[in-house]
């Protein structure tokens, strides 16, 4: 697979196949989105929002979850705000998301099958890993997209005059509704 992209890369950089895409690394529309790494949204999301290459900070991950107040995705919401101008966060969850009811032991249970020992697994829960909890999806699209944005807006970081909004998507037509305003 690698060596298909690396030389695909050299003709698109041979053929200026970049020019379309040169924009400036602050977001024209001061705006960042959370949402989910689904295959299905990577090119509707945008489209259906109408925003284009430049517009916004994407932050993608399984299901569009804070799973930790000073993780990485509120760091890069923190350094969106406070070093790229961002004024607004929109919070997109989706139907159909591959971490509703996820299935953390059936995932314990494939590290096994791939070799990961159960010594080693014991061993990080020792060390204070709880799996469930990390590895933990949600119920409810709408309540897991609230409960998110309820972090952002109550974090003692984020400033009171960014405005922070939950959306849920539908992975085929890309029909946003609205869960807070
Ligand atoms: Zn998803």
């Amino acid at each position: 697979m690698l060596d298909e992209i690396l030389k695909f890369n050299q003709a698109f950089v041979m053929n200026r196949s970049f020019e379309p895409y040169v924009t400036s690394k602050l977001p024209t529309r001061k705006l960042a989105i959370l949402t989910c790494m689904d295959t299905r949204l990577t090119e509707l999301l945008p489209a259906a929002l109408g925003v284009k290459n430049g517009d916004i900070k994407l932050i993608k991950n399984a299901g569009a979850m804070i799973s930790s107040p000073f993780g990485s995705v509120m760091r890069s919401l923190i350094v969106a705000i406070y070093a790229q101008e961002v004024e607004e966060i929109l919070v997109i969850g989706h139907h159909d998301c591959g971490m509703r009811c996820f299935d953390n032991q059936a995932i314990l249970q494939k590290m096994k099958n791939h070799g990961i020992t159960e010594e080693k697994i014991e061993f990080l829960r020792y060390c204070g890993i709880d799996f469930e909890t990390w590895l933990n999806g949600f119920e409810d699209v709408f309540e897991s997209v609230r409960s998110n944005v309820d972090l952002i807006l109550h974090h003692p970081l984020i400033p009171a005059d960014v405005k922070v909004f939950g959306l849920v998507m539908d992975p085929h037509t890309g029909q946003l509704e609205v869960v807070n305003q």
